[in-house]
C-alpha cells in the first residue's frame, strides 16, 4: 500500500524563503576591522534574490556552477542561499590551499562564475588567468582593482545587485540534484568533489539543529570560526535559517586575539572550530583573560579534541566543548558526543571524549583488513565505513572504488564501536604507527603529551625504523616560558602508556604545520622528519 502523505520536495529556496521571513530579526553580523557590521536575515534574503537576478543577468542558468573565494561574511551568506536557490550550484573554493591545487579544482568541477572578496584579490588574481572555465568574476566588499584577464567580465557585487528586484520567483528543481559542492582539503590526497543535493542539506540541517545533534536553536547567536570552505561551515549557515538562529560571522579577523575580542563583544552562545583554533584561544585567554561566558557551548571536530583542552574549557571557563566526528564526504555531521543519561563522572568524562554516537540517520559498520565485519562491542577494531541519506555515495566525476564499498563510504578512520552507538576512533589509517606487527594511535600519544603543563601542542608521525618497521616522532611546541626536555617529558609519558609505545624521537618546533583548514599536517611533518631525530 502507498501511503497517503504528501510528497513534498525538500528544496533550499524554501528553506531560504522561511528563514529569512519568519525569522527575519534573525541577526547576521560579519566581524570588520572596525568592529560589527550589523545585518538580518531579513536584508539578506532581499539581498539574496538581488544575487540571485544578478546571475541571472550574467547568463547563469541551469546546474551551471557559481564558485565562492571568500572568508565567512555576509556577502558569502547570500551566494549560499541565492545560488542554490536558483537552481545552481554553489562551489565553496578553499582559498588556503596552493594556487595549482585551487585551478584544479576550479577547473574540474568547470566553475563559471566566482564570487571574491576584495580582501583576497591578492591571492586570486594571479591564478585567475589559468582558470579554464571562468567567465565572470564579482568583487565582494571592495573595488575589482587592475583586475584584467581575456575573456573574463569584471564586475562590483554592490553594483550588480542595486535596482534589482527584492523577491525572486526560485524555479522547481529534482530535491536530489546538486545544490552545492565541496573538495575535500586533500589532506591525505588529490581533493575530491562531493556535490550536496537540496535534499541532503536539508536533512542534515535538522541533525545540526536536533538537541542530540548540534542543538541549534532560535536563541542562538552562532559564531562559526569554522571556514565556509571547509565542509560548508559544518552545516551552521543553512540551519541557522532553519530554526532562525543569529550568525556571528568573524570575516579574515580569525586570530586568536581577534576571535577572544568578538566574543567579549558580542557575546555568541554557541562557536564551532578545530581543535588548533581553541587551542590558540585558550593561550589568548591565558595572556589576557576577556569575558567567554556568552558561550553555552563549542563544537569542537575536524581532528581528536585533546582532553585537556576539554577539560580546561570546562573546568577554567565554565565551557563545555562538544565533540563531533564527520567529514566533507558527511556533509559533514556525523557522530556528536552527548553522553547518555544517568552517567556521572569518569565514564560521562570517557563518553564526552568519544567521537560521540551515530545518529538515527548515519548507519555505521567496522571492517577488518579483509573486508570482513568487526564486532561493535566496544574492543574489536577496524575501519569505519558509513550510509545514509547526507553521506556522499561518489565523488564528482571521479571515479575511486576505494572510498566506496558496497554503497558504504569507506571513512579511512579506525577505531571501535560501543553496542550504544558510540565511536571510539584510535586514528586515520594513514596515521597509525606499526611497530613490531603492533599499532600505535597517533592520536592517543599527542593527548597524553599534551595533557603534560608545558605542552601547547604536539603532533605525532610514524618515522621509519630498521627494528620496528616505523617508531612515533613526537613535534612538541612548547608553551612560552617553558623548557621541559624531551627527557623529561618521556617520563611523564612513562606510566600513562605502554613501555613499547614510548617515543625515542622528539624534535622541539616553533609551530607544528598546518593544513588549509588548520588541522595538524601530517604529510608536511613527515616530509619534514622523514628520517627521524633524537632531540
Ligand atoms: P580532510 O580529509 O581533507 O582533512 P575533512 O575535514 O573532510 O578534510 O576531514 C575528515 C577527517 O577528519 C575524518 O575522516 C577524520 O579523520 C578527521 N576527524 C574529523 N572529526 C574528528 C574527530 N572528532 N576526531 C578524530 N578525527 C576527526
Amino acid at each position: 500500500m502507498r501511503s497517503t502523505m504528501q510528497d513534498a520536495p525538500l528544496f533550499i529556496a524554501d528553506l531560504v524563503d522561511y528563514g529569512t521571513t519568519v525569522h527575519s530579526d534573525a541577526q547576521v553580523t560579519t566581524w570588520t576591522g572596525d568592529g560589527p557590521r550589523r545585518s538580518s536575515l531579513g536584508e539578506v534574503g532581499r539581498r539574496t534574490a538581488q544575487l540571485a537576478h544578478a546571475l541571472r543577468g550574467l547568463g547563469v542558468t541551469g546546474d551551471q556552477r557559481v564558485a565562492t573565494f571568500q572568508w565567512n561574511n555576509q556577502e558569502h551568506l547570500e551566494a549560499y542561499l541565492a545560488v542554490p536557490a536558483m537552481g545552481a550550484v554553489l562551489h565553496t573554493l578553499n582559498i588556503r590551499l596552493h594556487g595549482e591545487q585551487i585551478t584544479y579544482i576550479a577547473d574540474h568541477a568547470e566553475d563559471h562564475v566566482v564570487i571574491v572578496d576584495a580582501a583576497l584579490l591578492p591571492l586570486f588574481a594571479p591564478i585567475l588567468p589559468r582558470m579554464a572555465t571562468v567567465r565572470h568574476v564579482i568583487v565582494a566588499g571592495g573595488d575589482p582593482g587592475e583586475l584584467n584577464v581575456e575573456g573574463v567580465q569584471v564586475h562590483r557585487y554592490e553594483d550588480l545587485l542595486e535596482g534589482q528586484p527584492e523577491s525572486f520567483s526560485w524555479p522547481a528543481v529534482d530535491e536530489r540534484d546538486a545544490a552545492a559542492m565541496c573538495y575535500t582539503s586533500g589532506t591525505t590526497g588529490a581533493p575530491k568533489g562531493v556535490a550536496y543535493s537540496h535534499r541532503s542539506i536539508w536533512l542534515h540541517s535538522m541533525q545540526v539543529c536536533m538537541t542530540d545533534g548540534k542543538g541549534l536553536k532560535q536563541s542562538d547567536n552562532a559564531l562559526a570560526v569554522v571556514p565556509m570552505f571547509h565542509a560548508m561551515s559544518w552545516g551552521l549557515p543553512y540551519a541557522a535559517l532553519m530554526v532562525g538562529a543569529s550568525l556571528l560571522l568573524p570575516d579574515r579577523f580569525m586570530q586568536p586575539a581577534t576571535l577572544v575580542d568578538m566574543i567579549d563583544a558580542e557575546r555568541p552562545t554557541i562557536a564551532a572550530a578545530v581543535p588548533t583554533i581553541w587551542q590558540g584561544v585558550a593561550q589568548e585567554l591565558e595572556a589576557m583573560p576577556r569575558d567567554v561566558s556568552s558561550l553555552e557551548s563549542v563544537l569542537v571536530g575536524g581532528s581528536a579534541c585533546p582532553p585537556a583542552l576539554m577539560e580546561m574549557f570546562e573546568e577554567r571557563y565554565g565551557i563545555p566543548i562538544l565533540h563531533a566526528w564527520g567529514m566533507t564526504e558527511t556533509s559533514p555531521l556525523g557522530s556528536v558526543a552527548h553522553p547518555p543519561a544517568g552517567t556521572a563522572g569518569e565514564q560521562r568524562w570517557g563518553y564526552r571524549l568519544s567521537q560521540g554516537r551515530l545518529p538515527a540517520s548515519v548507519r555505521g559498520r567496522l571492517i577488518d583488513s579483509d573486508g570482513s565485519p568487526v564486532p561493535h562491542d566496544g574492543e574489536s577494531v577496524g575501519e569505519l565505513e558509513v550510509r545514509g541519506p547526507w553521506i556522499a555515495g561518489s565523488y564528482y566525476g571521479d571515479e575511486d572504488p576505494d572510498k566506496f564499498h558496497d554503497g558504504w563510504l569507506r571513512t579511512g578512520d579506525v577505531g571501535t564501536l560501543t553496542p550504544d552507538g558510540f565511536l571510539y576512533l584510535t586514528d586515520r589509517s594513514k596515521d597509525v604507527i606499526k611497530s613490531g606487527g603492533e599499532w600505535i594511535s597517533s592520536v592517543e600519544l599527542e593527548n597524553k603529551v599534551m595533557a603534560h603543563p608545558a605542552v601547547a601542542e604536539a603532533a605525532v608521525i610514524a618515522v621509519p625504523d630498521p627494528k620496528w618497521d616505523e617508531r612515533p616522532l613526537v613535534a612538541v611546541v612548547l608553551r612560552e616560558e617553558n623548557d621541559a626536555t624531551a627527557e623529561e617529558l618521556r617520563n611523564f609519558l612513562s606510566d600513562r602508556v605502554a613501555r613499547w609505545q614510548l617515543p625515542e624521537n622528539w624534535v622541539f618546533v616553533a609551530e607544528v604545520p598546518k593544513t588549509s583548514v588548520g588541522k595538524f599536517d601530517k604529510k608536511a611533518l613527515r616530509s619534514q622528519h622523514s628520517s627521524g631525530e633524537l632531540t
